[in-house]
């Protein structure tokens, strides 16, 4: 018989999610009503966790993007608005209305399907009106909010909880498509029946009172992400990822590290490898950029990234041994390590591997 080993032992990495935190970021950005958008797992930290956590602190307006997603948290966040932003695709009605699921309706044809169900049900549904003011993705263009302004009677049916827009570039304040976007919309919700605006993500919470609206929409800054690029970040730190040191090895001067001998030792190194590759989000275009941090210490990876493994060079570092941790993600918080993968901090959550042990604190 084998001893089994100790769980602990089991994982050599561990993802600590401070859902305290998400919280706090949340309270902290708040101007009125202010949904939680926790689309893609909730930035890949939990949607069952988080939502739940915030619905607990007061939030009662969530947003997913695909319905799959709103059916995961719907039972978890009783009585709260829950969104579906990529909208209603046929067939889909009858599912939505039973789960109490609000589409954002952002073409002439999902409004009238929607508000022929509702007719049909003899029940009034809600539903949120997408605008597009500049994004080109979603929502309704031009024509068609012309259409529906000389013929609001097409809503018949529906309670219309908001008529959104979302911003292009709200992180790059002087971007002047911010205005012009703010105006458009304006515009739009002129031509249409009355009801509450939804306008501004995380970082359009930081554009002046201009962009207040009846009901804001942030997601990224809730789980850390700087909304303020270039400037200190005003939101908490999330996430912790740690990762232990497999093994430490001396590599003589002229020999090389990792796939393709893409690093090579100037001097005789240490090299550590740490059980974390791209296969845990852990991208790797990482290779050759990121730093880790031992203690406070930060210790540059050398070499490619590998789909289950990296490497550092912790020669300055003797104290380091196998079994020690790593911090994965160090003082500069996601942002930081996006920045070294060429990315955003948005990727670097949303990727954010399977097979780390999760902690939620
Ligand atoms: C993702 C998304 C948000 C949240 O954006 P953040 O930048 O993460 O705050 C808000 N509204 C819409 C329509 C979105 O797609």
């Amino acid at each position: 018989m084998t001893a089994s080993p100790a769980a602990d032992s089991l994982w050599p990495t561990c993802l600590e999610i401070d859902t305290a935190a998400v919280v706090a970021n949340w309270q902290s950005v708040r101007r009125g009503p202010t949904a939680s958008v926790v689309k893609a797992d909730a930035y890949g930290l939990g949607a069952t966790k988080i939502a739940p956590a915030l619905h607990a602190a007061g939030c009662r307006h969530f947003f997913t993007a695909h319905p799959s997603e709103a059916m995961a948290i719907r039972d978890l966040i009783p009585g709260a608005m829950l969104a579906v932003l990529n909208g209603l695709w046929p067939g889909l009605e009858t599912d939505f209305a039973a789960n109490d699921l609000t589409p954002v309706l952002g073409t002439l044809d999902e409004v009238d399907r929607w508000a022929a169900h509702a007719r049909q049900n003899g029940r009034a549904l809600p539903a949120i009106l997408h605008i597009d003011t500049g994004m080109n993705r979603l929502g309704l263009d031009a024509s068609e909010l012309e259409v529906l302004a000389a013929d609001p009677a097409r809503l018949g049916g529906l309670t219309m909880r908001y008529v959104m827009t979302h911003l292009v570039s709200s992180e790059c304040p002087a971007d002047a498509i911010n205005e012009t976007q703010r105006i458009r919309f304006a515009a739009a919700c002129a031509r249409l029946p009355a009801m509450p605006r939804s306008l501004a993500n995380s970082s359009g919470l930081f554009l002046g009172a201009d962009f207040d609206s009846e009901l804001s929409r942030p997601g990224a800054a809730l789980y850390g992400v700087n909304p303020t690029p270039g400037q200190p970040n005003p939101q908490r730190s999330v996430v912790r990822l740690r990762a232990r040191v497999l093994h430490v090895r001396d590599v003589p001067q002229g020999e090389s590290v990792g796939y393709n001998g893409q690093w090579t030792a100037v001097r005789p190194s240490r090299i550590a490898t740490v059980s974390v590759g791209y296969a845990d989000g852990y991208l790797r275009s990482l290779s050759h950029r990121a730093t880790a941090y031992f203690d406070d210490q930060p210790v540059p990876l050398v070499g490619r990234v590998s789909m289950d493994l990296s490497t550092f060079d912790v020669t300055e570092v003797p104290g380091l041994a196998a079994g020690h941790w790593l911090d994965m993600i160090g003082p500069g918080g996601v942002d930081a390590l996006a920045a070294e993968a060429g990315t955003n901090g948005y990727e670097i959550l949303t990727s954010l591997g399977r097979r780390y042990k999760r902690v939620y604190l």
